[in-house]
């Protein structure tokens, strides 16, 4: 659970530093374990009172904390909108903790949280190399039909990403007050609708990268990339393994007993198939080139159609006869050569 750190200090959203300074010293001087002796609970609330000032009262982690909701000494690493993750900070043991477990943004470091425990607890703070940094990069899922995942298909995509804040250029300020258009951070979220090229071929799973679309650099440093990871909806018919599509083809017993050429439905159209005299249920056949064509060797895989024998349901004096005689053709039982147990 985020904690609200105006709250805690009581003020607005949009105060100003000397207003969150005024109100933190009213605050200290209340719950000041010194005035507050063996009150466990206002020690508690003091502690709160000073990590509020110390995230409040630094434009760069006030800044970190109103678009992120937390500070969490990855200030670059990975906004992502699609996830959420909670607070991290812990009150344990008279000290701070933090619970690594939360930190889900890769590339999260550590490196600012000596300089914010020195801030809390009156060290001296350590000044932060303020260069340029790449922008995190970031994924997000799409889902697309079957049919689009082997043809290739273009989809758009909303992508939410932290752009400089247009009203104050990024500064965070306008005449000395804290910019409306961002209140303060300086940063703003803007919903782009990104078009993405999907290949032909796509896999589920696989993932397309768009360069440059990521989370933006810092001081003047790259953007980092976005990964569409796609999902593909599976089809009615037609199965995929590795680039070869699978499907099921039914036939009659005449097919199947004298041999026949059937039509075959695969994801290129009707071909023209082979069923070879004598072939049982169950039997599988290869299309060569008919299947899924790979992203990376641009190669068709193939495709495979397993034999079904249908029986018919309409029983007739004339079927009765016929199915007889076809069992006169088996040499042998078909299934003297199965284990009777285990
Ligand atoms: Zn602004």
């Amino acid at each position: 659970m985020a904690v609200d750190y105006y709250r805690v200090l009581g003020v607005d959203r949009s105060a100003d530093a000397a207003e969150i300074k005024k109100a933190y010293r009213k605050l200290a001087r209340k719950h000041h374990p010194d005035v507050n002796p063996d009150n466990p609970e206002a020690e508690k609330r003091f502690k709160e009172i000073q990590e509020a000032y110390a995230v409040l009262s630094d434009p760069d982690k006030r800044r970190q904390y109103d678009t992120f909701g937390r500070v969490d000494g990855a200030p670059d690493a990975g906004f992502d909108p699609f996830r959420r993750t909670g607070s991290s900070w812990r009150n344990a043991g008279g000290g701070f903790r933090v619970d690594v477990s939360d930190f889900g943004a890769p590339g999260g470091g550590f490196q600012d949280l000596g300089d914010l425990f020195g801030d809390l607890f009156g060290g001296r703070r350590a000044a932060r190399a303020a260069g340029p940094r790449q922008g995190a990069d970031q994924e997000v899922e799409v889902e697309v039909p079957f049919q689009e995942a082997v043809r290739g298909t273009t989809v758009t995509i909303p992508v939410q990403r932290q752009v400089q804040c247009g009203t104050c250029g990024g500064d965070g300020t306008t005449d000395g007050r804290a910019c409306p258009g961002c209140r303060g951070s300086g940063v703003v979220v803007s919903t782009e609708r990104l078009r993405v090229k999907v290949p032909e071929g796509v896999a589920d799973g696989q993932r397309v990268r768009v360069a440059g679309k990521g989370t933006e650099g810092r001081g003047g440093a790259g953007a980092g990339d976005l990964f569409v990871r796609v999902k593909v909806r599976p089809h009615r018919f037609f199965t995929r393994q590795g680039d070869d599509v699978h499907t099921t083809v039914p036939v009659t017993f005449s097919e199947a007993y004298r041999g026949a050429e059937i039509e075959v439905g695969t994801i290129h159209g009707p071909v023209r198939a082979k069923v070879p005299p004598g072939t049982s249920s169950g039997r599988t056949f290869r299309l060569r080139g008919k299947g899924i064509r790979n992203t990376r060797t641009r190669a068709y895989g193939d495709h495979l159609y397993t034999v079904q024998i249908v029986v018919p349901k309409v029983m007739s004096p004339a079927g009765e006869e016929a199915a007889r005689a076809v069992a006169e053709l088996y040499q042998s039982n078909p299934r003297e050569d199965l284990p009777t147990g285990l």
